[in-house]
């Protein structure tokens, strides 16, 4: 009697936005009414995001989006806009490293919601494709009461908007906001190989993140850090790839050749904030590739650790602000 309920750690698990979800949340209590009660709401904050912002799924505010005409403002929710106006502004930044129109490029390459292809592509399908990719042809406004009445999204020509690298990031952050919401402050979300993390472990120890050996066979721990108060993005060379006639393509594309990337950057981690800042800038780290990608972070003063292939195996890379982040 007078006992006071122990904090425990709950496991939230299931699948969205053709991948997996794990939540680790310091509940408490082990009550199970309230526990169902968070499983439902992680659930149903991933669900409304897909439903949203997937290419996947014909009816998405995003699909309806691609395929309405152009020149004309198309109304979607705040949630859609807000991904597509921090998608266009790592556009921006990046000098269109990242673009948010990449995917008639991508599916040309087969990683889209399209079938992988039996050739590779030639120069008219390139040209052809290119007609469609074009972060500039894309606006994204939220609605303001006194002057634009909805929020919306417009296209100043036929572009396709894919939001894989920067969604799963997104939908993180809206998991993180949710339990925060329910005045849960140390946990764990990860989406798809997106992760964020608050506050401590239950033994008051920062969160442990492995970043893995970018290698195709298996899972390899690279190196595990401590974090606290940040999400954590990885973009690799090493996993989502094809093969075809011996050589090997990535799904990261480089909208200045509309090819796959080529060069030694074999992954790269960005400790940001944001998780959907994390997941866009560790895409737009990956088409850099190392020197670019390293001047870029460097000059952004962003948290990075990159893994470029060598002859001895992998170079580690990382800047002064990533160092001063792990423990
Ligand atoms: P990774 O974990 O390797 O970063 P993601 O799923 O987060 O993988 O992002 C890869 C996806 O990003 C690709 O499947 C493609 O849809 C999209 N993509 C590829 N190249 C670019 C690019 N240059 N800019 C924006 N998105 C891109």
């Amino acid at each position: 009697a007078g006992c006071k309920p122990a904090p425990v750690q709950q496991q939230f698990t299931g699948s969205i936005m053709g991948t997996s979800y794990h939540v680790s949340v310091i509940m408490p209590s082990d009550d199970s009414a309230e526990r169902d009660k968070i499983a439902q709401g992680i659930h149903q904050t991933l669900v409304d995001i897909d439903l949203k912002m997937s290419t996947y799924k014909p009816e998405s505010e995003l699909s309806r989006f691609n395929r309405a005409q152009p020149d004309e403002w198309f109304a979607v929710s705040d949630k859609t806009a807000q991904v597509v106006r921090e998608a266009l502004s790592i556009s921006q930044l990046s000098g269109g490293a990242f673009d948010v129109t990449v995917g008639p490029l991508v599916n040309l390459w087969g990683f889209g919601p399209d079938h992988r292809p039996s050739r590779t592509p030639s120069e008219a399908m390139l040209a052809e494709a290119f007609q469609r990719v074009g972060y500039q042809a894309v606006q994204a406004r939220l609605a303001d009461p006194l002057q634009t009445p909805e929020t919306a999204l417009l296209k100043s020509k036929a572009v396709y908007i894919d939001l894989s690298a920067i969604a799963k990031g997104y939908a993180v952050d809206q998991v993180a906001d949710y339990l925060t919401a329910q005045q849960l402050n140390q946990f764990m979300v990860e989406v798809g190989g997106e992760i964020r993390v608050k506050g401590l472990k239950p033994d008051g120890k920062p969160w442990r993140i492995a970043i893995e050996k970018p290698i195709s066979d298996g899972q390899v721990v690279q190196s595990v850090i401590g974090v606290t108060d940040i999400s954590i993005a990885t973009s690799g060379s090493y996993r989502n790839y094809f093969e075809f006639e011996g050589q090997r393509y990535s799904h990261t594309i480089d909208p200045k050749t509309g090819r796959p990337i080529t060069h030694k950057l074999a992954s790269v981690t960005v400790l940001h904030p944001n998780s959907s800042t994390a997941d866009a800038l560790a895409t737009t780290l990956m088409v850099l590739g190392p020197e670019a990608g390293f001047n870029f972070a460097q000059q952004h003063q962003l948290a990075v650790y990159m893994l470029v292939k060598s002859d001895r195996g992998f170079d580690e890379l990382q800047t002064s602000e990533f160092k001063a982040l792990v423990r």
